[in-house]
């Protein structure tokens, strides 16, 4: 059998990193068994589901590296691929429901409803319908409301039944039919729900796997009830584990940012992404813990997922981020740390293109304290302005004596040579100057690190020499003995 998986977001927000989970789970079986992705908007929700979103789902899954064979933005064998385009292919269904004698109409009132959902288990009428529309539909009885009052259309849930889920992960769930409500199938706009929507969909587009959040299983049996009325052979489930925050509730806004948006913002890599959301429900059973997504394809399998629940470790996802921060091509690590820049307005866009070179030098200089995009700012501002400030706290400890300031002055003089040089040649100035004056080294690094940077930590200081050059650093050295002088340093 060809595996045909499909992509249903719903263009009601942006895609959270739950979406994108179950995205990359349905990428992954099919694309592991040679087989085809759909994407599907699924936005019959008229009231919550907006254009904008259907573009950045779009633009958010392409950036994640998932690619699909047919979507609305492609087209494809079973389209329309957007929902709103197919209702009346859900009319159809409906009439085909109504035909069958498979469904009823529900004049309960909102208040009516909300009342009943009040009511505990015992205590609850005929399944989520408290006004007996389903008896009186049964018993062809008067009564009705005249035309024009709102209707639902409520599926006739079978009395006396197990449903039976064959879940993927967790194998046979069984659900008594008698607890499952008559569920809506149309809302009293006329609008379809998405327990039809996405079944009938599932069954038109020949998708035969569907992996979806354990947060659906109850629709599940629900679905199922109507595939078959309908005759249709419903596609294979699988239902993804839940992800916890670090506190072991369901992961949500509270534990910071969801949203895979929110990441990308933030300065994370989508490899890595992709490569973290994959160990939230999958693993590879052995130490391995870098996995391309071409990797995740062939090494996926279904038996190495977990049902159990996931926790959301934010320091794993920083640390693989930081590993792939230093595993992608320098030249594409360079580009987003100057569009980052120039993002943030430390550089135009076209010093960003003139200044290749140096930006190529500060990200090297950088180096493994680039855990995310975001960290080239601290690690690159001070090379692009003359104007920055000096720490508090460090300028409290190493700029603060005349001996400092002669110190600083004696080491710009011997950096005069009027060439460029390269960080092992400074090295060897400053080395030289330490054991020559006999000052102690502590003596002249710090107060150096203060006087180019304005802070006590960062790249080295020989690879911020050589950046910075000669001239530069000599009148950055300027400006931090007049900082001391002005500061009343005394000997
Ligand atoms: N639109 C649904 C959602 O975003 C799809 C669920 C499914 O995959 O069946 O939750």
């Amino acid at each position: 059998m060809d595996i045909r998986t499909r992509f249903a977001p719903s263009p009601t927000g942006d895609i959270h990193l739950g979406n994108a989970n179950t995205a990359l789970f349905n990428y992954l079986l099919a694309r592991s068994g040679g087989g085809k992705v759909a994407l599907r908007i699924e936005d019959t929700d008229v009231e919550r589901s907006r254009a904008d979103y259907e573009e950045r789902t779009i633009d958010t899954l392409r950036w994640l590296g998932l690619d699909w064979d047919e979507g609305p933005d492609r087209g494809g064998p079973y389209g329309p691929y957007r929902q709103s385009e197919r209702l009346e292919t859900y009319a159809v269904h409906v009439r085909r429901l109504i035909d069958g004698g498979h469904v009823y109409r529900c004049y309960c009132t909102r208040e009516e409803l909300v009342a009943e959902r009040g009511r505990a288990g015992e205590e609850r009428k005929s399944r989520g319908c408290p006004g007996g529309c389903r008896l009186r539909a049964e018993r062809q009885a008067g009564g009705k409301p005249g035309g024009g009052t709102p209707f639902t259309v409520r599926f006739r849930t079978p009395d006396n039944e197990t449903v039976v889920v064959n879940d993927m992960l967790r194998g046979e769930i069984a659900f008594r039919s008698a607890e499952i409500d008559d569920f809506i199938i149309v809302r009293s706009s006329g609008a379809p729900v998405f327990l039809l929507t996405n079944l009938v969909d599932d069954a038109l587009m020949g998708i035969t796997h569907v992996v979806r959040g354990e947060d659906h299983i109850s629709n599940t049996p629900k679905q199922l009830l109507l595939a078959r009325a309908f005759g249709y052979a419903a596609p294979e489930y699988l239902h993804t584990a839940v992800i916890l925050g670090p506190d072991r509730s369901k992961l949500s806004k509270r534990h910071g940012a969801v949203s895979v948006e929110q990441f990308r913002r933030e300065g994370y890599l989508p490899e890595a992404l992709v490569n973290y959301l994959a160990f939230l429900g999958w693993n590879p059973k052995d130490e391995r813990e870098i996995f391309p997504l071409g990797e995740l394809v062939r090494e996926f399998s279904v038996k190495a997922m977990s049902r159990n629940p996931s926790v959301f470790d934010h320091r794993r996802l920083l640390f693989l981020n930081g590993q792939w921060m230093r595993t992608i091509e320098k030249d594409r690590l360079v580009s987003l740390c100057s569009r980052r820049l120039v993002e943030h307005g430390y550089i135009t866009a076209a010093e960003a293109d003139e200044k290749r070179q140096t930006l190529e030098k500060i990200v090297a200089a950088a180096g493994a304290r680039l855990k995310t995009v975001a960290d080239i700012v601290p690690q690159a501002d001070f090379f692009l302005t003359e104007d920055f400030p000096y720490d508090e706290n460090g300028a409290a400890k190493h700029l603060k004596d005349e001996e400092t300031a002669v110190t600083l002055e004696a080491a710009a003089e011997r950096l005069r040579s009027g060439r460029p040089r390269s960080a092992a040649e400074m090295e060897e100035i400053v080395r030289d100057f330490i054991g020559e004056t006999g000052v102690s080294s502590k003596k002249v690094i710090h107060p150096l690190r203060m006087a180019l940077t304005g802070r006590t930590e960062g790249p080295g200081l020989f690879e911020i020499m050589e950046i910075l050059g000669e001239e530069r650093a000599r009148a950055r050295i300027a400006r931090a003995v007049e900082y001391i002088r002005r500061r009343g340093g005394s000997v």
